[in-house]
This record gives structure tokens, C-alpha cells and sequence, in this order.
């Protein structure tokens, strides 16, 4: 029986095979039989072009983009080579208009998975610049927002994500909470519409675990939008999002009591960009 998480990020360590081999180490403790690393394209040089101009992000993919997705991926050749069992993604942003270098990308590298992910709000009226809504250090821009035209944007960027038929499953499908902001009032038909489209595209949902180590303090997704997933006939699998080894795997158990709660019984695994089932642990 697979037992995975795919969602596994290397970037605040060394690209070696070392660092790499804590986070295996760590998958094997807590069970696991598969380990995939998503790395943020916004790491790599050779995808820089699949985010808006310098001055529309502020200068911060610039920033973050030192690093190269060849040596990305030879590091994981190399931990298999060594008998890791490790998978190889990213998480892709979805950026509405820069599909086609992420088309692009996607067909260039021999991936397992692809993860879609929001986490920018594009420019409108009163905000020139794309928002970078997760980012915990600027936390502060939330109190001049409107918090729920940015769910509404934010739930309709996920419908457009999923319809774009790009990805595999899409990441943490409401991240948009995580600083603790969220509107008064029922969330369910933004739930309801986000759920449908993803069925419709066939794209999964994760259950990432890392919104219990954030400030919102609540997985993603939320109970409703699972439920919401579910009725509709979306799959879902479990994710951690690990940024350092100790969180590979982490509230496992407790996010597949959730699932079981909103009728799931099964999970899915990836390799090739091919999804197979196996019986939620
Ligand atoms: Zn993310
Ligand atoms: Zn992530």
C-alpha cells in the first residue's frame, strides 16, 4: 500500500543529498512509502518567466529566483539513485495569463505531479501590483483589504486554475485564510462553485496539514469546503507542505480522520503525471 506526502518543499536547506536524506529519513519514521518534493518554481531562474514583470510583484520573484531547476532535478536522479523513494513535482502558481509558460515548463521536465497553487491576487482598480496574500511578514496588508472580495477573487481564481486542466491536484485549496482573516457570513456557495469546477476539470484536492501550524491554526481545506469536495466527486490526498524535515508527515492521522468525517475512503497517489487510488490509512 503507497503512503505519501507530496507536498515537500527543500528551500530553507542545502540542495543536497544530505538535507534531502533528513526528509526521507523522517518520511520513513512516520510511515511513509513515498516522499514527493514541490519546490516553488519562484526559486528558479528558467521559470521566472511564468510571473508577472519585476515591478508588478514588487521585485520579490526577483529576489527569490537564484536558484536552477536542472540541479533541482538532478539532486532528486541522485536520491534515487541512492534508493530514495522520492517523487518529483512542483508547486506551480497559477498566475491568470501566464499559463502558457507554465504549459511549457510542465512538458519540458519528467514530473510525477503537478500541484496548482494560488497564492496572488492580480492587480485591480485600487491595488496596482499583484498581492502576495500568504505572505506572512506582510501580514499587515490584510487590514487595508477587503476580505471578502478577496476570497471571492480568490475562489474564482481556484475555478480558473482547476479549468485550466494543467495540474494534478491543486494545493491547499483555501490558503487564503491563513493570516486568520476570513468574512462574516457562509462561505458555502464560494465552496460549492470551487468544488464543482475542480470535479469538472478532474483535477484532486489536497488536505494539507500546514494550516495547523499557521496563524489561522485550521488544515486547509476547511470542514465545509471538503464536504463541498466530496459531494461533488473531487479526490483528495494528504500533504503536509513540509518546510523542514520534523514536519514530513505530520498530523497525518488527524487529517485522514477528517477525510473519513467528510466520506472520503480512498486517496490518491501520482507517478508520471498518472493517478492511481489507494485506501485512505
Ligand atoms: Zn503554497
Ligand atoms: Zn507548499
Amino acid at each position: 500500500m503507497v503512503r505519501s506526502d507530496y507536498h515537500v518543499h527543500l528551500e530553507r536547506g542545502p540542495w543536497t543529498l544530505e538535507w534531502l536524506g533528513r526528509f526521507a529519513a523522517q518520511a520513513r519514521a512516520a510511515g511513509l512509502t513515498e516522499i514527493g518534493f514541490s519546490e516553488h518554481p519562484h526559486r528558479f531562474r528558467e521559470c521566472r518567466k511564468m510571473y508577472p514583470p519585476r515591478d508588478a510583484v514588487e521585485g520579490w520573484v526577483d529576489q527569490q529566483c537564484t536558484e536552477s531547476l536542472e540541479s533541482y532535478i538532478r539532486l532528486i536522479e541522485d536520491a534515487r539513485r541512492a534508493g530514495l523513494p522520492v517523487k518529483i513535482g512542483l508547486e506551480w502558481d497559477y498566475l491568470p495569463g501566464y499559463e502558457a509558460e507554465v504549459e511549457r515548463l510542465l512538458g519540458a521536465y519528467p514530473w510525477d505531479f503537478a500541484i496548482g497553487s494560488v497564492h496572488w491576487l492580480p492587480p485591480d482598480d485600487r491595488n496596482g501590483v499583484w498581492w502576495g496574500f500568504d505572505n506572512l511578514s506582510r501580514a499587515d496588508e490584510w487590514e487595508r483589504r477587503d476580505v471578502l472580495a478577496a476570497y471571492r477573487r480568490y475562489f474564482l481564481l481556484i475555478a480558473q486554475a482547476a479549468e485550466t486542466r494543467l495540474f494534478d491536484f491543486i494545493g491547499h485549496p483555501d490558503v487564503i485564510k491563513v493570516c486568520g482573516y476570513r468574512p462574516a457570513g457562509d462561505l458555502t456557495e464560494l465552496y460549492e462553485a470551487a468544488a464543482e469546477a475542480m470535479a469538472r476539470a478532474g483535477v484532486c484536492a489536497e488536505i494539507n496539514t500546514a494550516g495547523w501550524r499557521k496563524p489561522v491554526g485550521e488544515v486547509y481545506p476547511a470542514p465545509g469546503l471538503l464536504r463541498a469536495c466530496r459531494r461533488a466527486g473531487v479526490p483528495t490526498l494528504i500533504n503536509s507542505d513540509a518546510h523542514v524535515p520534523e514536519d514530513v508527515g505530520r498530523d497525518f492521522a488527524r487529517a485522514a480522520a477528517i477525510a473519513r468525517e467528510a466520506g472520503y475512503a480512498e486517496v490518491t497517489t501520482f507517478a508520471g503525471r498518472a493517478r492511481a487510488m489507494t485506501p485512505l490509512a
